[in-house]
Order: C-alpha cells, then sequence, then structure tokens
C-alpha cells in the first residue's frame, strides 16, 4: 500500500516532531539578514536561548547539525596534540571521539557497558592520576541517545573539583536539552553542545555552544584552526544581533516559536512531562517481559527509552514491521546495539495519547513479528497515565 492516510508517527530520538506553531513561524517569508528588521530576531533569540540552557553565559548558534557543534566545542578550546579525557557512554560518544581524533587531539577513554552513564569515581582517579594537567577537557555526554542513559553531570563536576583538576568540563546535550534537567552554570559546565532537531522541536539545521568565560579563556590560546567555527567571529557579530555569515533565518523564526512554547508550558513542567512519559514507557517494556538497556534507576532517560530484545531476535525486522503496518518509525540500533535494541523517542512535542499511540504500535508489532513477550504492557502504561497526572 503506497498511500498512507494520516500522521506518520515518528517516534525516533530525533528528529522529533514538529509543532505546526514552528512550522508556521518557519514558513515566513525570509528578511535581509543584514537589514534593520533582523537585529530583533537576533537578540530575541541569543537572549532567549539562555534561559533554556540555564545560564547567563553566551549561547553562539550555528546554522550546522549538531555534529559542527560538536566540532566547534574541540577546535575553539584544544590546540593540537592536547588530551581529552571521554567516556564511552555509547555510540554517540564514540562519534566524539571519533572528531576528536581526527583534529589531532589525544582520546584518554574511559569504557562503559554501554549500560551505565559515566562514572563520575572513575572520572576522579583518572584526573587524580594525571599530576601533570595534561587532560585538557573533559567530554560528557548527558543524555546518550543510543542507549536512553543519563550521565550524572552534577556529580561529575563535583569529581573534578575534588581532584582539583583545571579540565574544561564539555557536555553534549543534544537529546536532553528542553528535554531533561539541564544546569549549566549551577553545574559548572564550560561548553554547552546543542542541538536543534530533539528537545527544541525544530527541524535539523542549528546548533550550539554555550560557553563559560573559562572556556572563552582557554579559546584565546587554542592552536587549532578556527574558521567557520570562530568564537570570536560569531560573539563579535552577535553583539550587535547579526553574524559574520548567512545565518538559517528561517530556522531562527522556528527558534523563537520554540522558546516562547517552552516557556509557556514552564521548564519544569517540560522536564516533568518527559519523565512521566518514560516511566509510563518503562512499565510497559516491563509489562512485555523485555528489558531496558538502562541499569541504573537515578540514570533512566525522558527523552527515550532503548529496549533490548530477546537474542536471536531481530530488532530491524520487528522496525520493518512496525513501519510498513502502523506507518511508526523507531528509533534502530546503534553501533555494537545495533539490529539488538529499538529505541522509542518520547521527546520533543508529544502528549499522553501520541505515546498511547507509540506503544499500542509496538505492542501490536511484538505480536506481528513473533517476538516473545506478555501482552498488556499498554494497559499497563496507560493505567499509569490516567491515574498519574501531571
Ligand atoms: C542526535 C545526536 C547527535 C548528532 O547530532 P547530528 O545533528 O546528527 O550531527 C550527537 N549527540 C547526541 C547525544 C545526539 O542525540
Amino acid at each position: 500500500m503506497d498511500f498512507a492516510s494520516g500522521r506518520h508517527f515518528l517516534q525516533i530520538p530525533g528528529p522529533t516532531n514538529i509543532p505546526d506553531r514552528i512550522l508556521r513561524a518557519i514558513g515566513r517569508p525570509i528578511i535581509d539578514h543584514r537589514g534593520p528588521g533582523f537585529a530583533s530576531l537576533g537578540h530575541e533569540v541569543l537572549a532567549g536561548l539562555r534561559p533554556i540552557f540555564k545560564t547567563e553565559q553566551p549561547v553562539i548558534i550555528y546554522p550546522a547539525s549538531g555534529s559542527g557543534a560538536w566540532e566547534a566545542a574541540l577546535v575553539n578550546t584544544m590546540s593540537p596534540g592536547d588530551k581529552v579525557l571521554m567516556c564511552e557512554t555509547g555510540h554517540f560518544a564514540v562519534l566524539w571521539q571519533q572528531i576528536a581524533h581526527r583534529l589531532g587531539i589525544d582520546t584518554d577513554i574511559i569504557e562503559t557497558d554501554w549500560r551505565h552513564g559515566a562514572d563520575p569515581t572513575a572520572i576522579g582517579e583518572a584526573l587524580t592520576r594525571d599530576a601533570a594537567h595534561e587532560i585538557k577537557g573533559v567530554c560528557i555526554v548527558h543524555n546518550e541517545t543510543s542507549t536512553g542513559v543519563v550521565s550524572r553531570i552534577a556529580e561529575i563536576r563535583r569529581a573534578i573539583d575534588a581532584a582539583g583538576h583545571p579540565a574544561l568540563l564539555m557536555v553534549d546535550t543534544i537529546s536532553s536539552l528542553a528535554s531533561i534537567d539541564y544546569r549549566m552554570d549551577e553545574w559548572g559546565v564550560d561548553v554547552t553542545v546543542a542541538g536543534s532537531q530533539k528537545g527544541l522541536m525544530l527541524p535539523p539545521g542549528l546548533s550550539f555552544n554555550a560557553v563559560s568565560d573559562k572556556a572563552l579563556a582557554a579559546s584565546k590560546d587554542a592552536k587549532l584552526p578556527q574558521s567557520y567555527w570562530s568564537w570570536d567571529d560569531m560573539l563579535a557579530a552577535n553583539r550587535s544581533g547579526f553574524f559574520p555569515y548567512t545565518p538559517a533565518t528561517n530556522l531562527l523564526y522556528g527558534l523563537r516559536e520554540a522558546i516562547a512554547m517552552l516557556n509557556e508550558e514552564g521548564l519544569d513542567n517540560v522536564f516533568a512531562r518527559h519523565c512521566r512519559h518514560g516511566a509510563a514507557t518503562r512499565l510497559a517494556v516491563d509489562s512485555w517481559g523485555l528489558e531496558v538497556v538502562c541499569k541504573n534507576p537515578d540514570e533512566f532517560s525522558g527523552s527515550l527509552t532503548a529496549v533490548l530484545l530477546p537474542p536471536e531476535q531481530s530488532a530491524d525486522r520487528l522496525r520493518e514491521v512496525i513501519l510498513d503496518r502502523f506507518n511508526m518509525s523507531l528509533g534502530t540500533g546503534l553501533g555494537r546495539l545495533a539490529d539488538k535494541v529499538f529505541r522509542i523517542g518520547h521527546l520533543g512535542s508529544f502528549n499522553d495519547l501520541m505515546l498511547a499511540g507509540t506503544l499500542s504500535g509496538v505492542e501490536m508489532g511484538l505480536a506481528l513479528a513473533g517476538v516473545p513477550h506478555q501482552p498488556g504492557g499498554v494497559q499497563a502504561a496507560l493505567a499509569y497515565l490516567a491515574r498519574n497526572r501531571q
């Protein structure tokens, strides 16, 4: 059947569903990005982003995917041969490592089993061993989108401080910003990396670096070449509400609308909504007799749930059946989890009945694909949602 009536269910953990309000905002005619009308848009989004990051520091906006902001964080702060400490929490942590490696940055890796977050104790020990302070940065993925595990950034900050180590703390919040509680200034983060297409409910195409004074000071001595990603050029142009090169103007219209929507709902309500949908999803998974990837309840993700299939079962075949029969896309397993897990995105513009539809599609798909499970997961999730009003 080629024609699919109704809305496609896009329940991958990003890009997420784009609200009509944002689509309409993006559809406005473009304006001159050097003209007098532009500066107020620029000032509005640059200022409006700060409370979303919970920072008073500048937020830089790139017309780029999240990977660009990863690269920007590194080239603005590091010199060739510098060392960073990274925690391999999953596939996205591996990709950030590869960027560092290609840029000629030395990486020290702390491994995990991909079922736990970055370990603050192990980070503290690695920094204590580094008496010569060769490590210039600690790079952590806040919400590991390949596994649905959240690393505890406040505890990592305390471990860095307890070791008395001056390394910059750089955090990827691409799938946690505006979905999961995140506090840049309170947690002493030096560079926050973020992207548009997940909690911010926008299309892909914008990414962000929020930068502390310490990171700005480090950028003065950083010797990696910086051109497109240069913080200095951005910050100089941003002071008057402009950009050093053509910005993604229509996405900035969308960003202004997204910030307004997040403020109308209230960030704490946004976080609570994501937590509640994560909890309902895990209840369904439990009732099916399946396992979530995340092992530590303190590290469960509100953005997405990664579900392990029983051995010998193909997660990709299950996803194919669900797409074919119910017009719903679920996230694929990435890296070493390929074909072993599927991921349910419950972030961004989302509500109870969208979750009900999503879980119904999964439960019907499990039966159709012949995956051994207990029925009743949807019922368990619905009962939880009905009982627990947000
Ligand atoms: C989506 C994602 C990325 C990659 O962003 P792109 O826009 O695909 O470059 C990086 N890190 C995390 C945690 C993500 O979820």
